[in-house]
């Protein structure tokens, strides 16, 4: 009985030896694994932005600053860089051109001052770090970044987000660094029509020209990072939606990275950038389905306008716009560029 007993035993051992055999190497390949792949998408704003308000000159200054940003982002992917490393170098030259309303060239409250809002958020883990009101940090990305990777909390404002930024050795100004006599002479006009109307917090084409980035690296990590001198005309403190994660900026390995730009009350009451990411991932819809359903038709039967742009897990790139025109762009491996300004 004893005999029969091991025989059989050792029986079921060869059998199972033979069953976690070592598959071959041809099973080992997984036909659905992908490349790696990178993709990077940018936007400058969204509002009234048509071919008539615009030189020849202009435009060419636009579409060259919108390529240079793109070729700092996607020169950092295509070495094996990080989608946070991208984004917010990215966004850093953005601030520094005076074409955006961020950083240098933002847009001026109604007491003539600029106050920045920034946003980054990491997609692996939902890490997100904000910057809200401040006046002196020379680029507010770089504050929210300090904010995500160095504190437990998620945003800071005013003189308190300037210590921490202090803290963190990064660079500070004074707020007349950001000063661009455009800026100003909007702030001006919007002052004076201000004086014959009553109650208004700020007015259409007063908002354009907030920037973001969206990446995906090689590593299949998502990032996404928003930053804005906010509405011209703003008063009160009012800060919108560039610095709300889930609004303004949102980013998740599972489905995508997204910026957005616009009416920023609109988009916080919308919770746009998470509304995406949302139907893609409970309603299993792709990226341009989900994001064009929110930014076609969503926002604007609740009255708001702009865009977004987004980078989905795959590297699929959207950026719907129910505005004018909207500055944007995108970088995808295997040399697929595009850089758009009107409809
Ligand atoms: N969304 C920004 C805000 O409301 C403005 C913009 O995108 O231009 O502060």
């Amino acid at each position: 009985m004893k005999k029969l007993i091991y025989s059989l035993v050792f029986c079921s051992l060869i059998l199972s030896c033979n069953q976690t055999e070592a598959p071959s190497a041809s099973a080992n390949v997984d036909p659905t694994e992908q490349e790696p792949t990178y993709s990077i998408a940018i936007h400058g704003g969204a509002g009234t932005i048509t071919p008539d308000r615009m030189t020849p000159e202009l435009e060419a200054e636009y579409r060259k600053t919108l390529n240079a940003a793109l070729d700092i982002g996607e020169g950092i992917l295509k070495e094996g860089g990080s989608s946070l490393d991208a984004v917010v170098a990215t966004i850093e030259f953005m601030e520094n051109s005076p074409l955006f309303n961020a950083g240098i060239g933002a847009v001026f409250t109604h007491d003539g001052r600029n106050e920045l809002d920034a946003s980054i958020m990491d997609g692996r883990d939902r890490n997100a770090g904000a910057v809200g009101g401040v006046t002196i940090i020379q680029n507010p990305i770089k504050a929210a970044r300090a904010v995500m990777e160095h504190s437990p909390h998620v945003m800071l404002t005013g003189t308190g987000a300037e210590a921490f930024a202090l803290q963190q050795g990064l660079d500070t100004v004074s707020n007349a660094y950001f000063y661009t006599e455009k800026r100003w002479n909007s702030l001006q006009r919007i002052l004076e029509a201000e004086k014959k109307k009553t109650g208004s917090l700020a007015f259409p084409d007063s908002k354009f020209g907030t920037v973001g980035c969206a990446a995906l690296d090689l590593n299949g990590n998502l990032a996404a990072g928003t930053s804005t001198g906010g509405m011209t005309n703003k008063r009160f403190n009012r800060i919108g939606d560039s610095p709300i994660i889930g609004a303004g900026t949102y980013a998740d390995n599972k489905a995508a990275a997204i910026s957005s730009t616009g009416h920023g009350e609109y988009f916080i009451r919308n919770v746009v950038a998470f509304d995406i990411v949302a139907r893609m991932l409970y309603q299993e819809k792709s990226l341009e389905a989900a994001s064009g359903e929110v930014i076609m038709d969503v926002l604007p039967a609740a009255g708001g306008d702009g865009g977004i742009i987004a980078v989905d897990k795959d590297g699929n790139v959207a950026m719907p716009f129910n505005t004018a025109g909207m500055y944007r762009g995108y970088s995808k491996k295997g040399g697929e560029r595009y850089v758009g300004i009107f409809k």
